[in-house]
């Protein structure tokens, strides 16, 4: 009696695995997808609060995962933002700080060096086959960024269909059941912005703008950022055109997971290299400072199986943690020279630790930010403003410097000398430029068609 229905309980086994799949061996580690979006700021994605519904796919992958309500990117451009999210250190530790695209070639930036780890190479070592797909020439094989890569694509400044198409050829490889990483960047949000259909009919708030825009109008509209400014339609138009270009790449990155990549067994990470910004201070476009509206991306990770779903954290984080977060996630031990942090605690309910989080920019100007209990700090040490704090909690916008008044003395004199400790103990790194450098003529000329500050 008992071995028959041992037996019986044998049989119903076999057969609901049969039934649920089980039968198939699953890969025995997730795969890991991060995905990168080029000048896409927090608050222009729908999950985040936007008025528009920009990101329809974005906003089903947190409602599985965990969006972070406060990350900041490390600098305020792609070549150093980039190599902090794939090395987990600060741009001044790996000296990828200048550089310009020009007639098909990138000038004068410094290569990734090979003595950083990269997130692809820790997974490769790890027995992870790694694909990078990038969309921006600033992260090629020549400026380092392949590093640990299996497969690399580097599109010149191409457009989502175009990296889509790239996905698509390694689509059998990445469904062979063995454990991948793929990073795959999408430019599409950075200027010049396209009127892109179906979105622009509903998002464009004076059509009448749309007519004869071309590329160029985004560059004359930086050279005269005044009436930009003072023009309200002008700048409607231009964030209702960089809002059709977010939701053209949702649908595409919508596209990847129906075309493309298996994400039940998946890591899946969404975040940005910076955002943008459309005259909230003086400025567009980015590169240019570290307010807000440039450093605030979005987090997006989902883990395998969906776990700790729907989860909105407002803990400050950075893009340097994205690395040692893959290796939590995965059991692989995270390298001391990473200075980011694991969020999956976080993640699973933790209460955040206090930890200050830096930022910088030195590519014509010198800035550095140090973010801390709520508070920020902008130096500009060259400037005639040389400080600009900002109380984050009842200023998100950053449009009031505290730097000067009696009331906020208390925290300048607590994160100026915490941002100097951290210049101090963390020296420059002088990375090597890349095979071309600019001579002091070229330097001059690029500078006077505004692609140097
Ligand atoms: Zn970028």
């Amino acid at each position: 009696m008992k071995n028959s229905s041992t037996h019986l309980v044998v049989a119903t086994l076999i057969v609901l695995c049969l039934i649920t799949g089980c039968a198939r061996k699953p890969p025995e580690r997730p795969n890991v997808i991060l995905i990168t979006i080029d000048t896409l700021r927090a608050d222009h994605v729908s999950c985040y609060g936007y008025e528009r519904e920009t990101t329809p796919f974005l906003d089903s992958l947190a409602a599985r995962g965990s969006l972070f309500r406060n990350c900041h990117a490390p600098p305020c451009w792609t070549p150093p933002s980039m190599a902090s999210i794939f090395t987990s250190v600060y741009p001044r530790t790996h000296g990828v700080r200048r550089g310009v695209a020009k007639e098909r070639e990138i000038h004068g930036q410094e290569v990734l060096d090979e003595s950083f780890l990269t997130l692809a190479e820790s997974l490769k070592k790890a027995g992870y086959r790694t694909f990078g797909l990038s969309s921006n020439a600033h992260m090629s094989r020549e400026t380092g960024m392949a590093q640990g890569f299996d497969h690399f694509v580097a599109q010149w400044f191409s457009q989502a269909k175009d990296i889509h198409d790239a996905a698509l050829e390694i689509k059998a490889q990445l469904r062979s059941g063995e454990p991948y990483f793929l990073w795959i960047h999408y430019l599409d949000p950075h200027s010049p912005y396209l009127a892109r259909k179906p979105w622009i009919d509903t998002y464009a708030r004076h059509p009448e703008h749309l007519d004869g825009w071309t590329a160029k109008t985004m560059e004359a509209m930086r050279a005269d950022f005044g009436l930009v400014k003072n023009t309200p339609s002008i700048r409607e138009t231009l964030i209702d055109l960089y809002d059709s270009e977010i939701s053209h790449t949702d649908l595409f990155i919508s596209r990847l997971f129906d075309e493309v990549v298996d994400d039940r067994n998946a890591l899946v990470i969404v975040s940005s290299d910076h955002g943008e910004a459309f005259a909230e201070h003086d400025f567009l476009g980015h590169a240019q400072s570290l307010y807000v509206e440039e450093l605030k991306v979005p987090l997006i990770i989902a883990l395998p199986d969906d776990q700790v779903a729907g989860k909105a954290l407002t803990a400050a984080v950075s893009t340097v943690d994205i690395f040692p977060t893959v290796l939590d996630v995965l059991g692989i031990e995270i390298p001391a020279a990473c200075r980011g942090r694991s969020v999956l605690g976080l993640m699973r309910g933790e209460e955040p630790e206090p930890r200050p989080l830096f930022a910088e920019f030195d590519r014509g100007r010198s800035l550095a930010a140090i973010i801390l209990d709520d508070w920020k700090l902008i130096s500009a040490p060259e400037e005639s403003t040389t400080a600009y704090l900002f109380d984050l909690i009842v200023d998100p916008r950053e449009q009031n410097n505290l730097a000067g008044t009696e009331s906020a003395k208390q925290m300048l004199d607590r994160l100026q000398p915490a941002l100097a400790r951290w210049q101090r103990d963390n020296p420059s790194f002088d990375a090597p430029r890349g095979k071309i450098n600019l001579t002091p003529d070229q330097e001059r000329m690029l500078r006077s068609l505004g692609y140097l500050r």
